[in-house]
């Protein structure tokens, strides 16, 4: 591993940072912590954390020794000075005479000598950091480190590469106990530059902040060194079907396997979204003839287990046209998942004195051999972080594989990691949103009603698609729905464009329980004189595409077993027609009652279909001549036109929107048409 500090970048930090009061030494820490946070083979999502002691003003103007250490809900790889929060050192450092020490009572004395009572949390290693001399301390879970020690041997090789350069902790969970022992074992030997800790990770120190990152690096590299030598071969391949499912087959199944409930009465399960991975190496772990020893074991540090829980599902390898069949094994596999995981709580709930609740019992990391990986989390962002760090375990047991044999705590130890509950106050307790864990796609979501739909969705906490024949458009308008919201171009009135579009919201989020079949076009003609091709130009848009989107929809739903909700985008065209309209009326009267047929074949399968027919709309379905050709017809200006109704009031696309999201929502609500129009008595429905 090669160190990345630069003179002039660090030079840069320090420049930055004063201009914000910030002194340098706390520049310099922001900058390594960034250089750590930075390598996703050192430090991911949250894990790892790093101080430095240093002097900083109170209020009344004294000079007092504080230690900034890593705040809780920082990232390293984007932090900033107010997630290095300052802490009174001299207090901490007395806590080390006591004999025991709660955690409440070691949070609330970390909290309490925050010199800002509104920063967060500091670390839940930050007694170790306060216990250790030296001034910059940088802690992380180094792949190559665990590898190394993630073995039953794991202390003799780390004596072995280390040669008295780190001293070596036996593992004891986080807090105040390993702080003191951690501390101890650096006095034995204060000349080590570092500490292991077994079966957990590593720290280094230093004078400077350039000092303990750089010895960082030394450390890992000297792992990696002892990684190359007197590799075996691992992984000897299991024998596959020839033809394997791919993983948008695989992902709609897994998916509705793996909800923490399901209620298909109601069509309202609590999903999980999916984030899929097919590196070379994962392919090689999954495809492994021994993965079910290698990959039961458990975490590679005990962190990791909030995220991805101990073990990962393991599934068998799907056969192309084999899915039913698979369908049951994987249903087998997880049923035995979730009582694996019931009697582990058992064995173990009475462990911490006060007795915690059982956790949902579902995966959190799937492995399919001949397919690959799946993250699975209550949102996007979860799931790949379960993902990320699902690889960083097939990158440290492939290692330790190579030169031994992966070994890891017990599951004692990781259950009083997984219940501890300083750990889970990290993954936070905000309600979820009404829309949270579903998956939307909006068609014609580059503008108007489509956008503003996406947007909508987004915010009541679906992961959302675009679909949208509008490529540039469409990328522009997923950024402004959201950071994980995907731009999919496609062409609705194309069936392999549609396919391969569908196909990308699955590979996207592991499948589908929202579909807005929105994109239209208006076209004109009398009846008795519009020619052909018109009529049908505006049935493949108005009506086939609808059912199309439909289709692929309830495919996806029905493999699922979650139930779902389809939406439609019908005119008031389709309840009063308009002179001269025909074209564009017909198939969107079609359209309606394509919504009350998926009503009727799919409500027994949790499936609701519901339409929204709005008017007057400035959403770019009627162009400006359109409108402006509407309103001199009928002698208004413009806007008295598109206010033209009972309420006299303009219809916005945010309010068709507000009532694809309600509808979503509704949940014993299916075959309805909702009106979105200001009021126009000739297209209410009788
Ligand atoms: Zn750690």
């Amino acid at each position: 591993m090669k160190s990345r500090w630069s003179d002039a970048e660090a030079q840069a930090f320090v420049a930055r940072y004063a201009q914000q009061g910030v002194g340098e030494e706390l520049a310099l820490r922001v900058y390594t912590t960034r250089l750590l946070g930075g390598d996703p083979l050192l430090v991911l999502h949250g894990g790892g954390n790093s101080s430095v002691k240093t002097r900083q003003r109170d209020l009344l103007g004294d000079e007092i020794d504080v230690l900034c250490v890593k705040g809780s809900g920082w990232d390293m790889g984007d932090i900033e000075p107010a997630g290095l929060p300052a802490v009174r050192l001299r207090p901490l450092q007395r806590l080390r005479a006591l004999q025991r020490l709660s955690d409440e009572d070691m949070v609330n004395a970390q909290r309490g000598n925050l010199l800002d009572s509104a920063a967060p949390n500091p670390s839940v290693e930050t007694l170790l950091h306060a216990f250790l001399p030296q001034k910059f301390v940088d802690h992380t879970h180094s792949t190559a480190v665990l590898a190394l020690i993630d073995q039953p041997d794991g202390e003799t090789l780390a004596r072995d590469v280390y040669d008295g350069a780190m001293g070596i902790v036996p593992y004891i969970m986080p807090g105040f106990a390993l702080a003191k022992k951690a501390a101890e074992v650096f006095e034995q030997k204060p000349d080590v530059e570092g500490l292991i800790l077994l079966k957990h990770g590593i720290f280094t120190f230093g004078d400077s902040a350039r000092q303990a990152y750089e010895r960082m690096i030394q450390m890992v590299t000297r792992a990696e060194a002892r990684l190359q030598r007197g590799r075996r071969s691992v992984f000897a391949p299991a024998r596959l079907p020839n033809a394997v499912a791919p993983a948008t087959a695989v992902a709609p199944i897994l998916r509705g396997l793996c909800a923490i409930t399901n209620d298909r009465a109601t069509g309202f399960a609590k999903r999980q979204i999916l984030d899929f991975r097919a590196t070379p190496d994962i392919m090689a772990y999954v495809n492994g003839a021994e993965l079910q020893r290698y990959a039961q074991v458990g975490v590679v540090t005990p962190d990791h287990t909030l995220r991805t829980k101990n073990w990962p599902l393991i599934l068998p390898a799907p056969e192309a046209h084999g899915l039913e069949r698979w369908r049951e094994q994987a249903a087998e596999a997880v049923a035995a998942y979730v009582a694996r995981y019931h009697e582990y709580f058992e064995r173990h709930k009475a462990r911490p004195a006060r007795p915690p609740k059982e956790l949902d019992p579902l995966p959190r990391v799937a492995l399919v051999p001949g397919v690959g990986l799946f993250g699975l989390g209550a949102a996007k962002k979860d799931a790949a972080i379960a993902a990320d760090i699902a690889l960083n375990t097939v990158i440290t047991i492939t290692d330790a594989e190579a030169i031994g044999r992966y070994d890891c705590v017990g599951e004692a130890d990781m259950f009083d990691v997984e219940y501890w509950s300083l750990e889970q106050a990290k993954l936070g307790k905000s309600a979820e949103k009404p829309l949270a864990r579903q998956v939307a796609l909006v068609t014609g979501a580059a503008s108007g009603i489509g956008l503003a739909t996406a947007k909508a969705l987004a915010q009541a906490g679906a992961e959302v698609a675009l679909l949208d024949r509008d490529a540039p458009a469409l990328a522009a308008a997923a950024k402004v729905v959201g950071a994980t919201a995907r731009a999919i171009p496609c062409d609705v009135t194309d069936a392999s464009s549609l396919a391969a579009a569908i196909d990308g919201v699955v590979a996207a989020f592991g499948g589908l329980d929202i579909a807005v079949s929105n994109a239209g076009a208006a076209w004109q003609g009398r009846i008795g004189e519009v020619d052909d091709a018109t009529l049908r130009r505006s049935f493949e848009l108005n009506f086939f595409a609808h059912q199309s989107v439909a289709q692929h929809a309830v495919r996806i739903m029905r493999a699922q077993g979650t139930g779902g909700c389809l939406l439609f985008n019908v005119s008031k065209q389709a309840v009063n027609p308009g002179r001269d309209f025909g074209p564009y009326g017909l198939p969107k009267s079609a359209a309606l009652a394509l919504m009350k047929q998926y009503a009727l074949d799919h409500g027994g399968e949790g499936i609701r279909a519901n339409a929204v027919n709005a008017d007057r709309i400035r959403s770019g379905l009627l162009t400006a001549e359109m409108i402006a050709e509407r309103a001199r017809a009928r002698g208004l200006s413009e806007g008295s036109y598109m206010a033209g109704n009972l309420l006299r009031r303009e219809v916005a696309a945010e309010d068709v929107a507000a009532a694809f999201v309600f509808l979503a929502q509704a949940r014993t609500t299916t075959a309805a048409t909702l009106t979105v129009d200001g009021g126009n008595i000739e297209a209410s429905l009788r």
